[in-house]
């Protein structure tokens, strides 16, 4: 318990919440505890018709809201047995899914690990497993890393229809870093279809918002500092879509001074130590977005810069280096898009 308030704590750091209302909120706001994390979900009061939504229907909403997460939750999760998760790593050549979520998510997941070249890759298990980040450590040997590394290729990976297929029986799959990006996108999808005017939704490090705010004003993102819990660097404003972080500072532990986090760079077993501090993706596509802020962590400023011009149109970042610069992508305009708070940090033009 303590150990999730810790987190808890650290994660509503990552991304804190403007929503920019008056003192009588046109907004309702239900918070609950799942995928490891405070998920919190502010939605309006009236649908885009200007209609109200009465506390009975409010609440039917959010109780819908959350029943899709722990569903969600239920089968993307690997550390909850019966999870269809947990059931692939347990299987030798994979398994069959009675619910289409599992194969729609590694669908999406193989796609964007085969365009990041692996750089984010839902085969990291066997090495997020020997790290042990949030348990503590301690640094495995460079045997048992090479020992792990040599079950972390995705192509091992398929679907097939329903089916979910392993040509490596000792893979393990882990989509730690795309499941609530990919929860955010269809939450906001659910939200709004269930006639919510526009709302939030906060998924530890990952935000995504729908729907026009009354005052027409786009939704303002506080984007952490890596260094200084609570503390805010700057402010990404967006219409819709989905922000996700990633950052060495939310999972880490420290050996003989050294930080090892939770960012594993699948090319040599390691966290990643490419230069960044942080990484914040903006995508309409929530999957894309929580995935990208992984692998851009991975790969680097100068890497993620030519993915981006690879990739033109489907996102953008900010990238927080270890000398204190922030990169915006071509797309993020300073002082319209983001905006710098303090003098901390300097924007690299
Ligand atoms: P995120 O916070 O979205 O960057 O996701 C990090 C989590 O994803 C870690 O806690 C691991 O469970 C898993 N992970 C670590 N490294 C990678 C990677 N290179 N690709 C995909 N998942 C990873
Ligand atoms: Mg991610």
């Amino acid at each position: 318990m303590k150990r999730n308030l810790i987190r808890l704590a650290a994660l509503a750091a990552i991304l804190l919440l403007f929503g920019g209302c008056g003192r009588q909120p046109q907004y309702a706001e239900h918070s609950f505890f799942a995928m490891d994390t405070l998920i919190t979900l502010r939605i309006s009061r009236r649908t885009a018709d200007g209609d109200e939504l009465d506390d009975v229907r409010m609440n039917a909403i959010f109780a819908q809201a959350e029943q899709f997460v722990q569903a969600a939750e239920r089968v993307l999760s690997r550390t909850l047995a019966d999870s269809d998760t947990a059931r692939l790593n347990e299987s030798d050549a994979g398994i069959s899914c009675t619910d289409g979520m599992l194969p729609a998510v590694m669908t999406r997941a193989l796609e964007i690990a085969d365009a990041t070249g692996g750089a984010f890759s839902p085969a990291m298990g066997r090495l997020t497993d020997l790290w042990n980040i949030s348990g503590g450590g301690p640094v495995p040997s460079p045997e048992k890393i090479r020992e792990a590394l040599a079950h972390t290729d995705f192509r091992a990976l398929s679907v097939d229809g329903m089916c979910i297929l392993k040509s490596d029986p000792s893979l393990c799959a882990d989509l730690g870093a795309v499941a609530k990006g990919w929860t955010a996108g269809q939450l906001c999808k659910k939200l709004s279809e269930s006639g919510a005017a526009w709302g939030i939704v906060s998924l530890g490090g990952n935000v995504g918002v729908f729907g026009d705010k009354p005052d027409g004003n786009a939704y303002k993102i506080g984007i952490s500092d890596p260094d200084a819990s609570g503390e805010i660097i700057g402010y990404l404003l967006i219409k819709r879509g989905t922000v996700a972080v990633s950052g060495d500072y939310e999972r880490f532990f420290e050996e003989n001074g050294v930080r090892y986090h939770h960012i594993i760079d699948s090319a040599d077993g390691m966290p990643a130590d490419s230069g960044l501090r942080s990484t914040a993706v903006f995508s309409e596509d929530g999957a894309l977005a929580d995935a990208l802020s992984t692998a851009l962590f991975v790969m680097g400023a100068e890497r993620a810069l030519a993915y981006y011009d690879a990739h033109p149109g489907t996102f953008e970042a900010i990238l927080i280096t270890d000398e204190s610069e922030v990169i915006l992508t071509p797309g993020l305009v300073l002082g319209d898009d983001f905006t710098l708070n303090g003098e901390k940090y300097r924007v690299q033009t």
